[in-house]
């Protein structure tokens, strides 16, 4: 139950005993890399970066330990596609090739999508750099190693399966008394629930993100069903220890999806009703494709733009997108030359009153920022944003300057990508801001009934700030009582004994 520096990571290996330590940082959104050594086996459970600060100051935080070069790792598991879970997968399982990986065929398909943006990225800011005569930062990978791994999880080299559709059970003849279980978690598309069976008879669950309540895109899941429990008679097991996220540990849901929804289709009337135009920002992942689904189902029409166009067909489904598409219920802006000129259209409501949806959840750098240059100084706009507000993000600064009087210095300062320069561009804010929570985890009461279904003897809680654990932990024992088991926080570089 201590905090060791990774240095120690070594002496405790080589020990032989078990025990759990979480890698990846724990402040901002945080990031996920949980290294567990149990019964022989070292294994590792997603490889997220982190990021605080936005736009060109951001800091990218990695997980400790120099993708845990020298160390043989027996297995990889990749939760999910988010960044702060899979940024840093791709290296570490190209510098593990002794490794068994795991991961599902729609976070694999996502991947592509966020790897190839990736490797864009990369593309612009080494030639930004080389334009100011500054080196360019190192890249994360090259195209190769893109190539090499979408060619290896294509010709069978990794365990990649269906999670959102069916359980999963495997098992391995070189490993006996190990079963290895997956089950979808309710957080996004491709996003699952971890079980080990170990050959000591402890069962262990990584529950990676969870959501509780159900999103446009995906159900919700209140705890791990009995029937995918039985499978592999995973009750039976000596002790049960669960590793849960607590990112909203702390709080619960300010109104139901059910009021959200309400409220936000009565902003866009009204807007609708001034002949004015609304934007949402939003991540490209998870985000971006529930919000189109969403707006489609309140009854508008959708005007589309950024890396949302590439995981909209994933996350919905390609047929859906495909009918969207061709009775015009959503319009995709189109790269190439006519770009400028319907990005000018949407923004004026020339396509009619039809909501724009894209990426760039921060208001630093993307797509967005070309929106926003057009439809922040407008009156009676609105700018919708339906997730975290990042501390130092421009989005912070637009909440914290929209309700002050109009007056010289209502202006934030956005980031604007031109000829591979980021020129300073300050933008009037005229317009309204609204904010909708539309989470993709569980809050508080979701988090409590998933681990009262579970019940398990011992709780590990990572990938929160101080904060949620004690919340999730003073929650769970007001609910369970004298039943309440262990409860530890899985904080960064704390290493606690199985
Ligand atoms: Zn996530």
């Amino acid at each position: 139950m201590q905090v060791i520096k990774f240095e120690e990571l070594a002496g405790y290996l080589a020990s032989r005993k078990d025990f759990i330590i979480q890698l990846g940082e724990q402040t901002g959104i945080g990031s996920s890399n949980s290294l567990i050594q149990k019964n022989g086996l070292i294994g590792v459970i997603d490889c997220g970066m982190a990021f605080e600060g936005t736009g060109v100051n951001k800091i990218t935080t990695f997980p400790a330990g120099d993708l845990l070069r020298g160390i043989h790792i027996d297995f990889i598991i990749l939760t999910h596609a988010h960044f702060d879970h899979s940024g840093w997968i791709l290296p570490l399982i190209l510098a593990h090739p002794e490794s068994r990986v795991f991961f599902s065929k729609k976070t694999l398909e996502l991947l592509k999508v966020v790897l190839e943006d990736t490797l864009n990225i990369q593309k612009k800011v080494a030639r930004a750099a080389d334009r100011t005569g500054l080196e360019a930062p190192a890249p994360l990978f090259t195209k190769q190693d893109v190539s090499e791994f979408l060619a290896r999880a294509e010709d069978g080299s990794y365990e990649v399966f269906d999670s959102d559709n069916e359980d999963v059970w495997i098992t391995f003849e070189d490993w006996p008394g190990w079963e290895f279980g997956f089950t979808f978690s309710g957080h996004m598309v491709g996003a699952f629930i971890s079980l080990i069976k170990c050959p000591d008879g402890d069962g262990i669950v990584f529950s990676g993100d969870l959501s509780g309540h159900k999103q446009e895109t995906t159900d919700g899941v209140k705890t791990i069903s009995e029937s995918f429990l039985e499978m592999a008679k995973f009750r039976d097991c000596k002790r049960i220890i669960l590793v849960i996220e607590a990112t909203y540990g702390n709080r619960n849901r300010a109104e139901t999806l059910e009021t959200s929804d309400a409220r936000l289709k009565a902003v866009l009337e009204e807007t609708e009703r001034h002949g004015k135009q609304a934007l949402f920002l939003v991540f490209q992942l998870n985000r971006g494709p529930n919000i189109v689904k969403k707006l489609v189902k309140l009854g508008f029409k959708v005007f589309v733009a950024g890396g949302v166009r590439k995981t909209l067909a994933i996350e919905v489904g390609a047929e859906l997108v495909a009918k969207w598409l061709a009775d015009k219920t959503v319009i995709f802006i189109e790269n190439g030359l006519n770009y400028a000129n319907m990005l000018q259209s949407a923004a004026r409501g020339e396509y009619g009153f039809r909501p724009v949806v894209t990426s760039s959840a921060t208001l630093d750098q993307g797509a967005g920022v070309e929106f926003a240059i057009q439809m922040l100084p407008v009156k009676d706009n609105v700018l919708i944003s339906t997730g975290h507000v990042f501390d130092g993000s421009a989005m912070q600064e637009f909440f914290q300057v929209k309700d002050q009087p109009i007056g010289p210095g209502k202006t934030i300062v956005l980031d604007r990508m031109i000829d591979n320069s980021l020129v300073k561009t300050p933008v009037n804010v005229r317009c309204r801001g609204e904010h909708f929570d539309y989470s993709a985890h569980s809050d508080q009461s979701e988090l409590v009934t998933f681990v009262d279904g579970l019940k398990p003897d011992m709780v590990f809680v990572n990938h929160c700030m101080e904060d949620g654990f004690n919340g999730l932990r003073s929650a769970l024992r007001d609910k369970l009582r004298d039943d309440s088991p262990q409860i530890e926080h899985l904080s960064h570089l704390r290493l606690l004994k199985l």
